[in-house]
């Protein structure tokens, strides 16, 4: 069974997803999830936080083989201990580790965040702070949306091209696949020809590099994202001949 490994319910701040409804929805897409609440430490705003006690009780009668409870942390330097110890003490599946913030205090989905500054500038910052937080975060089973500055910078042309930072992508890749850290395919934005176009070669430079493992996640807060352009997603990791996985109890497993 193929799974949608990345999706927010009520639990997080951005959400208002019932959990019914993401069921209802991964049924009708013969689906399995893995719910990924959102936990950022030391954000700016502290709603981006939750009880893993009170997650675990409210969605315990829920959880099965096909439902899975995992938690996506926002990697930030100052808050690695936090996080470790979160993921440690607490009967996660799965563990995404993503960059929402840059410096401290930058958020990516701003507009203020870019300020004057040049694509080639920020970007830059955007994948070092990446490698040094994977460097970091050993822990985590996989790196979310490595594409999700893409979503948000204001230039005219936000997308990502291998060629333009393949220094800074590459170091990305080497930290994941020197600390056996998976790589997600964040299909969100998979709608747009041209984005499959932009990150085919990133991906087929992880696995030329030597990773092999892919999730796939909508990263969906709404019922109708979940499973969001999964055939171009398998498409495209068939074409990188990376493999499709998920995981359980923090232990990959082969789709
Ligand atoms: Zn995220
Ligand atoms: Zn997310």
């Amino acid at each position: 069974m193929i799974f949608d490994t990345h999706l927010h319910t009520k639990v997080s701040a951005d959400s208002e997803m019932q959990i019914t409804e993401a069921l209802t929805r991964a049924r009708e897409l013969k689906l399995g999830l893995i719910v990924t609440e959102h936990m950022d430490f030391d954000y700016p705003d502290p709603s981006f936080i939750f009880d893993p006690q009170a997650y675990f009780t409210e969605y315990a009668s829920y959880r099965s083989e096909s439902l899975l409870l995992g938690v996506e942390i926002g990697m930030q330097e100052s808050c690695y201990e936090k996080s470790r110890a979160l993921a440690e003490e607490n009967q996660f599946d799965y563990v995404i580790g993503s960059i929402h913030l840059l410096e401290h205090t930058g958020d990516i989905y701003y507009p203020a965040f870019y300020g004057n500054r040049l694509k080639q500038e920020v970007y830059s910052i955007y994948f070092k702070t990446m490698a040094d937080s994977v460097k970091q975060y050993s822990f985590i089973d996989a790196l979310g949306h490595i594409d999700y500055i893409a979503r948000y910078a204001p230039y005219a042309e936000p997308e990502i091209y291998y060629h333009e930072f393949a220094e800074q992508i590459d170091e990305v890749l080497q930290a994941l696949i020197t600390h056996d850290t998976v790589i997600e395919l964040n299909t969100r934005r998979l709608g747009d020809r041209s984005v499959i176009k932009s990150l085919a070669p990133i991906y087929k430079r992880y696995y030329d590099l030597g990773g092999r493992y892919v999730t796939l996640g909508s990263d969906a807060h709404k019922m109708v994202d979940i499973g969001s352009h999964f055939t171009a997603a398998k498409e495209l990791s068939e074409w990188c001949n990376l493999k499709m996985v998920y995981f359980k109890n923090r232990r990959m497993q082969y789709v």
